[in-house]
């Protein structure tokens, strides 16, 4: 069912960890303090099988939160296993609009770059099984992440829809998600004095493949460094992206919050007529 055409503009935090230990006891306030803030959907990324338990119970309880789950590459060697089949259920089930957040991380090698590869292809097969869009988590490792999903997500010579969540690498490697018909997510790192890379990144990428994120509890923006993170601080790194691209921070919001609703499928009335992007099309 179509939800009822409205011309008010919002966020959509595209990445939060709300059912993470750190939040999950006040997620009835931070939630009320992202709807006072124009937050008026999210993605609610899952790690586990206790943050994806309570993540299913808040998305039935709030129908404008939505549930992403997989093991993040850090954990993979101690969780993979045993969380895999509970995901696999869940997408199943119709609980998930997206796998992830899946990927690799060269930075810090918590699990073997072995590990975390094989678990990569096995959540970008289940996205191919389920037909769910996937959530990446790329740092220090985008070549081997370019090759994998080009041999394990490519359907009718296309590849699946995704997006790089948090990004922070070069401008080359946007050029490559962008390629891709993938889209691009940025967090409050983008507001951060050093980030002058990462915001010729947002000038770079085409607006209609452009998503934004808290990534909450980490990662605030500039003006709240050092405390915990919540979507109701999104408008932030809105503001400062939407500055950098040269539009109204209406527009701004407009269509990285349409976009979020083409990637996840939700059912929104179009607002933009002719934006719409197809990724299974070039
Ligand atoms: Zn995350």
């Amino acid at each position: 069912m179509l939800s009822p055409i409205s011309n008010e503009s919002y966020y959509f935090d595209s990445h939060a960890h709300l059912t993470s230990p750190a939040m999950v006891s006040m997620v009835d306030d931070v939630l009320s303090r992202a709807s006072e803030a124009g937050v008026k959907k999210l993605i609610n990324i899952c790690t586990d099988s206790a943050s994806l338990e309570q993540g299913i119970l808040l998305a039935k309880r709030y129908a404008w939160v939505y549930t992403a789950a997989s093991t993040p590459p850090h954990d993979v060697e101690e969780e993979g296993e045993t969380f895999f089949p509970i995901v696999e259920q869940h997408a199943m089930a119709g609980h998930l609009v997206a796998i992830g957040e899946t990927g690799l991380d060269y930075h810090y090698y918590r699990s073997s770059a072995e590990a975390q590869k094989y678990y990569l292809r096995k959540y970008l097969q289940l996205a191919r099984q389920t037909h769910l869009p996937v959530v990446i988590h790329c740092r220090e490792a985008f070549k081997d992440f370019f090759s994998i999903l080009d041999e394990e997500y490519i359907e009718g010579g296309k590849h699946g829809p995704g997006v790089l969540h948090c990004f922070t690498g070069t401008l080359t490697e946007a050029k490559e998600v962008v390629e891709r018909g993938w889209y691009l997510s940025l967090s409050g790192i983008a507001t951060f004095k050093k980030s002058e890379d990462l915001r010729q990144v947002a000038k770079m990428v085409p607006l209609e493949q452009l998503l934004i994120e808290t990534d909450s509890p980490y990662l605030a923006p500039q003006s709240k460094r050092g405390r915990p993170n919540e979507p109701a601080y999104l408008a932030e790194t809105a503001q400062i992206l939407a500055d950098v691209k040269d539009i109204s921070i209406d527009t701004f919001r407009r269509q990285t919050a349409q976009n979020a609703c083409v990637l996840f499928k939700l059912k929104e009335p179009s607002i933009f007529e002719g934006s719409r992007l197809d990724l299974f099309k070039t």
